[in-house]
């Protein structure tokens, strides 16, 4: 099943206001379609190489000075996390079918979209697609309206229930280590190289390669499909690409159809607002609730 403009309504997300105001969505216009930067970057994780070790769950926090989560940790005493969450930016999960005949571990963590529905969600900008393609978020831009988490087919972007002034976070490919010429925190320790970073296009291709020489090993989306890579036209099209040894659905990756998805998020957006008689008293808020952010970001600096 694809993704479409009456299954994002209809999940939900959004709740009231937004099946309200998809009664008056316009048209949905032409959008031409976008194609990765030439020199994009992504990363390449192979599920029949990985141990779920999590090594790279602990080098993420690192890479990005996030503690540990150990709300599900007897006692807190380890660090646990059972999926992406405000303190989590990637996370290595279990599949396992019922009768236990097929297993495989799943990383998750942004997939850095080419045409990134985040983006178009985010009317402050907070969210954007940057050099090499790697799609960034900036949190003194954040109003917390969680737009972004709605509009994002992946579920990536997480909240911050813990904090007392919550706004949003997700892995933005280690961007502060990739512009001084160094890898992502996960894909520095791999011990499998079951992750991989490069430029997307050299990425692709070594997928294909591994699928082509190994035609038996991989699968496609679904049980006797043909092997294939996933990322490379889902959604648009992804920076972060799959090859598995389990059907991609089973993983937990969204069947997206090659259409990519903001038109969808941007027309909702846009359908919210249409309406509304003072958009720019809406702004004004909007805007206060930055400075605030602003503020605080100014403390925790004077603080550490
Ligand atoms: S470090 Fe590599 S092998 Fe270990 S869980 Fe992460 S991706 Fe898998
Ligand atoms: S996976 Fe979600 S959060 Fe990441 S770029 Fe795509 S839409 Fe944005
Ligand atoms: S690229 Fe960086 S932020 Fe993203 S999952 Fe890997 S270590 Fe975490």
């Amino acid at each position: 099943m694809s993704i479409d403009r009456r299954s994002l309504i209809k999940c939900g997300a959004a709740g009231a206001g937004v099946a309200i105001a998809a009664s008056t969505l316009p048209a949905l216009a032409a959008r031409p379609r976008k194609e990765a930067p030439a020199d994009a970057v992504g990363m390449l994780y192979d599920t029949t190489l990985c141990i779920g070790c999590k090594t790279c769950v602990v080098a993420c926090r690192e890479a990005n000075g996030k503690p540990p989560d150990t709300s599900n940790s007897p006692g807190r005493l380890y660090d646990m996390p059972l999926d992406l969450n405000g303190t989590t930016k990637n996370v290595i999960k279990l599949y396992k079918d019922p009768d236990g005949a097929e297993r495989s571990y799943m990383k998750a963590q942004c997939m850095h979209c080419i045409d990134p529905a985040c983006v178009g969600a985010c009317m402050l900008g907070a969210l954007q697609k940057r050099e090499l393609g790697i799609v960034t978020y900036k949190q003194e831009f954040c109003s917390g309206c969680r737009y972004c988490q709605m509009a994002c087919p992946f579920n990536i972007p997480k909240f911050e229930w813990s904090s007392r002034a919550p706004l949003m976070d997700k892995c933005e490919m280690c961007v502060h280590r990739v512009v001084k010429g160094q890898q992502p925190g996960c894909t520095e320790v791999c011990p499998r190289k079951a992750i991989v970073f490069g430029k997307r296009a050299d990425l692709l291709a070594e997928a294909k390669r591994r699928i082509a020489g190994s035609p038996k090993k991989y699968k496609g989306y679904r049980k006797g499909d043909a092997p294939r890579v996933y990322g490379e036209t889902e959604g648009g099209g992804t920076q972060v690409l799959y090859v598995s040894h389990v059907p991609f659905e089973k993983l937990g990756l969204p069947d997206l159809g090659d259409k990519p998805v903001p038109e969808v998020a941007q027309t909702v957006q846009h359908g919210i607002y249409q309406g509304f008689v003072a958009p720019v008293a809406l702004y004004a808020v909007l805007g206060a609730v930055i400075m605030r952010n602003k503020k605080a970001e100014g403390q925790k600096g004077k603080a550490s």
